[in-house]
């Protein structure tokens, strides 16, 4: 299959993050981590372009203006962006772009490229997904919110191309590995 875009949503807390990691860190030559663009503070250990550049609100709705997002949209009160001049470079080198969006983000994303493969990574449950978040440093400020932005965005899991419960990690890392494989047949 001709690269494009792999589009990874869940919960925040449903171990989403590991998922990519893994995957970058073993093809690295096939799949490429997209930076979004974010107003949202910068979180301690964070840096421009690591995992978001951050920008005001004022310059992201500029940017907005000039079309400069394939998609954007607000998520837990901040806005968040993909840039386009990011996902052409990235498939011209013939590199899958792995896009880690909220649910309306990979709805966009969907209707802007329709080829585009989407997965939604599913925690074992609500109480599994409570635990994660509040032993997070430094986001327990919005841990209510989070909770239950994740029981509308669950409920939406049937849109995606596919559907990965991560209770055990390995069993779940080696389902999303086989979907993987396909793409790249
Ligand atoms: P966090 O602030 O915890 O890093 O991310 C919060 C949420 O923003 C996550 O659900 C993440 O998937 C979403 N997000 C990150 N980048 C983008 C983006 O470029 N577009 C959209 N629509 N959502 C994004």
């Amino acid at each position: 299959m001709k690269a494009q875009l792999l589009i990874i949503a869940a919960p925040s807390g449903a171990g989403k993050n590991t998922f990519i990691n893994r995957l970058i860190q073993e093809r690295p030559d096939r799949f490429v981590h997209s930076i979004s663009y974010t107003t949202r503070n910068m979180r301690e250990g964070e840096l421009d372009g690591n995992p978001y550049y951050f920008l005001t609100e004022e310059d992201f709705r500029s940017k907005m203006a000039d079309n400069f997002f394939a998609e954007w949209a607000e998520v837990h009160g901040n806005l968040y962006g993909t840039g386009r001049a990011q996902l052409e470079k990235h498939w011209a080198d013939n590199r899958w772009v792995v896009m880690d969006v909220d649910v309306k983000g990979a709805e966009n994303l969907k209707k802007e490229y329709p080829e585009a493969v989407s997965v939604f990574i599913l925690p074992p449950s609500i109480e599994t997904l409570r635990h994660r978040l509040s032993a997070r440093k430094g986001k327990t400020d919005d841990l209510e919110l989070r909770l239950a932005n994740a029981v509308d965005e669950m409920l939406r899991a049937p849109d995606f191309d596919h559907q990965i419960t991560n209770d055990n990690f390995d069993q779940a890392y080696a389902e999303f590995d086989k979907i993987i494989d396909n793409l790249l047949k």
